[in-house]
């Protein structure tokens, strides 16, 4: 039988990606490839920033802005970096992903409010967005238990 396919966010599997150059990885995490097929993705760097870099924010919503915490408009590399993680779904058929909370780029709930002060708001980060506006299913860490009984009730993914 054919795993179901699965977007993860780099960070999460132990890869150093993180604005700081770290990583945000999660403790068992790879033990996921036992049923998923993973595709792992930091849209950050898919859409062009560095590794290290600044710390960025979604300032605005409408219009749409993000900014570094020096206040440089770093809005289309989230753009890009969307796009990018959307493509590698459609190009593999990937219905499901499992993404970092909170991140500007990868939040499925909460983000943080644009201040730098890490107060968190309700929000969606940039990617996380495009994905579920083109039906894709989004869970973050804290929602693995959420995302184990997905896909026994959504056994065609
Ligand atoms: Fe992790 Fe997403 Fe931030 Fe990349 S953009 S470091 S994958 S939270």
């Amino acid at each position: 039988m054919n795993k179901p396919k699965l977007l993860v966010s780099s960070c999460l599997l132990g890869i150093d990606v993180k604005y700081d150059g770290g990583n945000n990885k999660i403790e068992g995490l790879e033990k996921l490839g036992d049923i998923f097929n993973i595709f792992p993705i930091c849209p950050e760097v898919e859409g062009g920033m560095v590794v290290p870099r600044l710390p960025s924010e979604i300032v605005s919503t409408s219009p749409l802005k993000v900014q570094n915490e020096f206040e440089i408009d770093v809005t289309d590399y989230f753009k890009y970096g969307a796009i990018g993680a959307m493509n590698i779904c459609k190009d593999n058929d990937i219905k499901i992903a499992l993404l970092k909370s909170n991140s500007p780029s990868c939040g499925n709930i909460k983000i943080y409010d644009g201040t730098f002060t890490g107060n968190l708001i309700d929000g969606i980060g940039i990617t996380a967005n495009t994905l579920q506006h083109n039906k894709i299913k989004v869970f973050n860490e804290n929602q693995i238990e959420e995302l184990y009984n997905y896909i026994q009730t959504n056994k065609e993914i």
